[in-house]
Parts: C-alpha cells; sequence; structure tokens
C-alpha cells in the first residue's frame, strides 16, 4: 500500500473519528449519498457511517477532500409523494409565479425583492420618474 494510501486507511475510525478509507478502497456496502439515490434508496435517518478521503489537485478545491458514505443496510426506499402532496406542491409553484399586481401567471417565479412580475415592476419604476421629473419641475 503507498505512503499516501495508508494516509487515509482507518476502518477503525481512530485517527479520523470514523472509519476513514482512502479511494476506492470503501467495503461495498458503504455508498455515497448519489450511489443510494441511483438504486432508489435514502439513507433512512442513519447519519454517517464512514468516509472515503483523497487528496484532489483540482483546480479550485485543492486539499482532502470527503465523501460521506451510508450502511446500504440501513438504508430505506426513497419516497414518492402521493397526489394530494404533488397537488399541494403545484400549487405552491403556482403562487410562486402569480404576480399581485396583475393576477396573471408571470411564467417564472417571481423575484422576492420586487414581490411583483417583472411588467409590473418596469410600469412601477417608468411612473415613479415621471412623479420624479414632475417634483423637480415644481420645485425648479
Ligand atoms: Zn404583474
Amino acid at each position: 500500500m503507498s505512503r499516501i494510501r495508508a494516509t487515509f486507511w482507518d476502518p477503525t475510525g481512530s485517527r479520523y473519528g470514523i472509519p476513514t478509507y482512502p479511494w476506492k478502497m470503501a467495503p461495498a456496502h458503504l455508498l455515497t449519498l448519489r450511489q443510494l439515490t441511483a438504486q432508489g434508496l435514502r439513507p433512512g435517518g442513519q447519519g454517517v457511517q464512514a468516509q472515503v478521503l483523497w487528496r484532489s489537485r483540482r483546480h479550485g478545491a485543492p486539499g482532502v477532500r470527503a465523501a460521506y458514505l451510508y450502511d446500504v443496510r440501513f438504508a430505506l426506499p426513497k419516497r414518492t409523494p402521493t397526489a394530494r402532496q404533488r397537488a399541494a406542491l403545484s400549487k405552491a409553484n403556482a403562487a410562486r409565479r402569480t404576480c399581485p399586481e396583475c393576477l396573471r401567471d408571470a411564467g417564472y417565479v417571481l423575484p422576492r425583492h420586487l414581490g411583483i412580475c417583472l411588467d409590473c415592476a418596469e410600469e412601477a419604476a417608468t411612473r415613479t420618474d415621471q412623479a420624479d421629473q414632475t417634483d423637480w419641475r415644481k420645485a425648479a
């Protein structure tokens, strides 16, 4: 075993706190979240069981990187939303797209800092611009 691999070889967790394996050396029953998801599974309440550590030379993220592993034996099947949950979600999403000013579905989620659709926001901005000019004329 190379020296780098030995650095991250800690199946008992005595050095890193949790069982730790070098790249590609974790036992087959320990999977990442993505690997669980690919099998239609979720961690199911279990915490991180182990980790893979490796030294990365990737630009922007150099240093030691970690992937957290979950035990497939404690994993549960992914939940699929019920028809009522799906209906509630699409209703909530529709509300996020509906402009309170013109009451139309804008087709996109309204920006929170505006609270109204872009058309209404632009109209409102034009109106205040004109008001500003009027005030300026009055003041002069
Ligand atoms: Zn609007």
